[in-house]
C-alpha cells in the first residue's frame, strides 16, 4: 500500500483539533486507486499532515520508502529547531537561556525569526512570537491551563516580558538575542506554514513535479493533480467542522486558514480561542471566525492569517488590501456569516471549475 500512518515521534505544538482545510477528492475518477497517487500521512506539531503525489512518472516502491523517510526526517529536524515543546530544541533553548548576548541559532530559525518580525512590523504588532508567556498563560501552551481565567494584573506583568521590539536577529552568522531575559517565543502562528515550505523543498530537490501539501490546515500546492486539473481544495466552514465554505483551486502556492473555533475553551458564557491580541493580552473576542490568506511562501500566509484574525474585521480587512494579499474573511453576524473577499481572492474563487471536476 502506498498510504501509510505514522506514528508520531515528534513532540508537537497546540494540538488542532480538526483539519482546517479538507483536500478534496473531487475529480478523482478512481478514489482508493494507489497507482496515479500516491498518498503520504503523518503527525507533526500536535497536528496531521498529507502529502499527495502525481505518480507519473511511475515510483518505485523504493522511491516511496525513501519520500516518507525524507519526509519524516525533515520534520524532525524542523521541530529540533523550532518546537517549544521540545524542551532541547533551539527555540526552547534560547527562551530558556537566561543572557542578553547574541545566541547562536540555525539558519532556517533566524530566517523564520526575521520573517515573524517582518510580519509584526506590518501589522502593527499584532503578529507577534513574544505573545509566549501569555498563551501559556491562557492555557494554550505547554503547560496545563489553571481552573481561573487569568486577572488583569497578572496579564500586565506577564505583558512586562512580551513586545516582538524586544527580540533582534541577523542571519550572518545565524542569531538571535532578547532585551529582557524573561523574553519567550512562540513560533506555532507560522511554524505549520514553514514545515510545509521545507516538504516542499525537499519534493522539487527530489524531481517531484505535482503535489499537495497539507499541514494542520497550511497547504502548499505545485502543477496539476492526476487528472491534470488544478489542486481543488476547500475551506472549512467555521461553524460546521465537516461543512466546506468555498473552494478554490490552487497551483504553485500556498494557503493557509486561522480560525477562533478549531482550538478555545469556554468559561463564564465566553469564548477564548488560542489567538492572542498582543496589545491587551488576551484572546481576541471579535466575530472574525476565519482568515485563509494565499501566497506562494506558506510560512508567510501562516503568519499573515494570524495577524488578520488578530486586527479583526476591518483593520484586517484593510492590512491584506494594503498588501494585495489574496484573502477571504468569514465574519460571524448574528446567526449567519459574511465573507469579506479581497479582489485578488476572487480569481482564485472563480477559477474552480466544477463542471471540469465532477
Ligand atoms: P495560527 O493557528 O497559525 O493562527 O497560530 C495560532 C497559535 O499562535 C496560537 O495557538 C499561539 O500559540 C500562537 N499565537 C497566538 N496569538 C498570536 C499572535 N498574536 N501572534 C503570534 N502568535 C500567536
Ligand atoms: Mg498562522
Amino acid at each position: 500500500m502506498f498510504s501509510k500512518e505514522k506514528r508520531d515521534r515528534l513532540q508537537g505544538y497546540p494540538a488542532i483539533l480538526c483539519l482546517i482545510m479538507i483536500l478534496l477528492p473531487l475529480g478523482c475518477a478512481n478514489p482508493g486507486d494507489d497507482r496515479d497517487l500516491i498518498v503520504i500521512r503523518g503527525h507533526t506539531m500536535g497536528t496531521g499532515y498529507t502529502v499527495k503525489i502525481v505518480n507519473k512518472p511511475r515510483m518505485s516502491q523504493e522511491d516511496i520508502g525513501n519520500a516518507e523517510e525524507g519526509i519524516d526526517s525533515l520534520l524532525r529536524t524542523v521541530n529540533q529547531q523550532m518546537s517549544t515543546y521540545i524542551d532541547s530544541s533551539e527555540i526552547s533553548r534560547f527562551n530558556l537561556h537566561r543572557g542578553i548576548g547574541w545566541f547562536s541559532i540555525s539558519t532556517e530559525l533566524a530566517e523564520i525569526i526575521a520573517q515573524s518580525l517582518e510580519v509584526s512590523e506590518k501589522s502593527g504588532g499584532a503578529f507577534d512570537i513574544t505573545v509566549g508567556p501569555l498563551v501559556n498563560l491562557w492555557g494554550f501552551g505547554p503547560s496545563e491551563r489553571e481552573a481561573d481565567i487569568p486577572g488583569r494584573e497578572r496579564i500586565r506583568q506577564v505583558m512586562q516580558r512580551t513586545g516582538y521590539r524586544k527580540v533582534s536577529v541577523r542571519l550572518a552568522p545565524p542569531s538571535v538575542r532578547k532585551e529582557n531575559p524573561e523574553v519567550y517565543c512562540d513560533l506555532a502562528a507560522i511554524a505549520k506554514g514553514h514545515g510545509t515550505d521545507r516538504i516542499a523543498g525537499y519534493l522539487d530537490s527530489v524531481g517531484v513535479s505535482d503535489y499537495v501539501i497539507e499541514m494542520g490546515g497550511e497547504i502548499r500546492a505545485k502543477g496539476r493533480n492526476h487528472l491534470n486539473n488544478l489542486w481543488q481544495i476547500g475551506i472549512a466552514d467555521p461553524d460546521n467542522g465537516l461543512g466546506i465554505q468555498r473552494v478554490v483551486s490552487l497551483s504553485n502556492t500556498s494557503m493557509a486558514t486561522s480560525g477562533d473555533y478549531r482550538n478555545y475553551f469556554e468559561h463564564g458564557g465566553t469564548r477564548y480561542s488560542h489567538i492572542i491580541d498582543p496589545r491587551t493580552g488576551e484572546p481576541v473576542t471579535h466575530k472574525l471566525a476565519s482568515v485563509t490568506v494565499i501566497h506562494e511562501n506558506c510560512a508567510y500566509a501562516d503568519a499573515m492569517a494570524t495577524a488578520i484574525i488578530v486586527l479583526g474585521p476591518e483593520d484586517g480587512y484593510e492590512l491584506a488590501l494594503e498588501e494585495n494579499l489574496p484573502a477571504l474573511l468569514i465574519v460571524r453576524e448574528r446567526d449567519s456569516l459574511i465573507e469579506k473577499v479581497t479582489p485578488s481572492f476572487k480569481r482564485h474563487l472563480e477559477s474552480y471549475d466544477y463542471g471540469s471536476n465532477l
